[in-house]
């Protein structure tokens, strides 16, 4: 992996906190991020969309109802917590001045750590009834959480995920997510970062993963930008365009105003991933970036 991450850490762009994946970052890294996230809201400004903000843990209910644990079991990230009395307490501190495992007693909460930002969305607008007409928007964003540890800069465990979402007939989200393929790729070619656009599939768990996998890919459900950052790896996908079909308004009993079942699609960007896509081509000083680039992240 060596130099691109060597030399993140040596400018003080990423600080190494112990746990592969997990980052610090400086304050120049975090205001490119924010000049992105203000690029994306231009690019999206016309939608109208309502606007939704998450913590990154969300309802376990919820969470067991979208069947993540089906398909990614592997990624997910509980919140368990001290639930003992004092006995227990003891028992636990002796343990951790043992050094033994402290952790086999805690107790799970309602909470799991958010996989994509998306998924709260979803039990939110189906509350409220029928969608009307014209279908909903949302632009949501949320810390995600993935149990990935990995030495290549680009694999966190915690990121951030800015989303637009779509709810409504099936015209309406598809015709959403060949909007944003092509605003995306405007957006990308802004920042005058080389990329490719491909059909892709999701990391789905085990024996049954790879027919999942397949079938999304057959039915061309998911679609990458993807840009060449890590040395010597593969391009990185930075930006994600998802048509769910009817998976989350199935379990959610989303509908339309004529009582159908709703169609849900997202795109979703990958925030720390698309600084560092930046920083690869343009320099991790961003005083030497082209003017254009400056301009389109907001470094005037
Ligand atoms: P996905 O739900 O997997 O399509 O993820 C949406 C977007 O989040 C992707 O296009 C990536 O840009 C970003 N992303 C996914 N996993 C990670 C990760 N482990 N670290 C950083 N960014 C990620
Ligand atoms: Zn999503």
């Amino acid at each position: 992996m060596g130099g691109f991450r060597d030399s993140l850490i040596e400018a003080g762009l990423l600080m190494p906190t112990g746990v592969d994946g997990v980052w610090g970052r400086s304050g120049l890294f975090e205001g490119i991020l924010d000049g992105l996230d203000r690029a994306i809201s231009a690019a999206g400004a016309d939608g109208g969309a309502e606007v939704m903000r998450f913590p990154p843990a969300m309802a376990r209910e919820g969470f067991e109802r979208s069947g993540y644990m089906k398909n990614f079991p592997h990624l997910a990230g509980t919140v368990h917590c001290f639930c003992g009395d004092d006995r227990a307490h003891h028992g636990l501190l002796g343990a951790i001045e043992r050094g033994e495992d402290w952790t086999a007693g805690q107790g799970a909460t309602d909470l799991v750590l958010t996989p994509a930002a998306c998924y709260p969305v979803y039990p939110i607008v189906a509350g409220r009834g029928p969608i009307d007409a014209d279908g909903h928007l949302v632009d949501v964003a949320s810390y995600c959480f993935r149990h990935e540890p990995s030495l290549e800069p680009t694999r966190f465990q915690l990121f951030r995920m800015r989303e637009y979402v779509r709810l409504g007939t099936a015209d309406q989200v598809v015709a959403f997510r060949e909007t944003w393929i092509e605003r995306a790729q405007a957006l990308v070619r802004a920042l005058s970062l080389p990329f490719a656009l491909d059909v892709a599939n999701d990391p789905f768990f085990g024996r049954g993963g790879k027919l999942m996998a397949d079938s999304q890919r057959a039915q061309a459900l998911k679609f990458e930008l993807l840009v060449p950052i890590n040395d010597g790896a593969d391009p990185t996908a930075c930006i994600s365009f998802n048509y769910h079909m009817t998976h989350f308004a199935d379990t959610w009993g989303l509908r339309v105003a004529d009582g159908t079942i709703a169609h849900t699609a997202c795109v979703g960007f990958g925030m720390e991933r698309l600084v560092l896509a930046l920083l690869r081509h343009h320099g991790l000083d961003p005083a030497g970036w082209p003017g254009s680039v400056r301009a389109t992240v907001g470094l005037a």
